[in-house]
């Protein structure tokens, strides 16, 4: 965190357990940086994607650092079945199972994944067309 006074700038130091500060997302668990939160649980949140790719774009994630889906499979399958439920209730209350919607997790480089705290992509609100662009 950093404040701007009129003559001075400080930095926190202040380390809160469990929380990566070099990793954007458990910046924005820790309140450090906003985001649109739409629903949140003990063990997992999930708010908009700053550049939403389809009319409903919302990342869930768990509160614990885990860089990929196998990782946190791996290392805490009880939140990773969270995850599951949390994407599955924003789902619900986006309006978005009527229709359908994608969950997805993008998984190292060649999947494009750039956010290395693991995150379930819900996208829905029209339809998504191919999985993957044609090759
Ligand atoms: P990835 O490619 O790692 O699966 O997806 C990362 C996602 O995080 C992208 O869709 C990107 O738009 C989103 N993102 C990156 N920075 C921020 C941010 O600061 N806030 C929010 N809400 N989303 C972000
Ligand atoms: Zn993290």
């Amino acid at each position: 965190m950093e404040r701007s006074h009129s003559r001075f700038v400080y930095r926190c130091h202040l380390k809160i357990p469990g929380v990566d500060n070099d990793c954007l997302f458990c910046r924005i668990v820790a309140g450090e940086i906003p985001a649109t939160v739409v629903h949140e649980t003990d063990t997992t949140l999930a708010f908009r994607d700053i550049d939403p790719k389809a009319p409903v774009h919302v990342l869930v994630i768990p509160k614990g650092h885990h860089p990929d889906v196998a990782s946190l499979a791996r290392a805490d399958p009880s939140a990773a079945a969270d995850v599951l439920a949390a994407a599955a209730e924003v789902a619900e209350a986006e309006g978005l199972v009527k229709n359908g919607y994608r969950l997805l997790f993008n998984t190292g480089e060649y999947a494009g994944q750039v956010v290395f705290h693991v995150h379930g992509h819900v996208l829905g609100g029209e339809p998504l067309g191919p999985m993957l662009a044609p090759r």
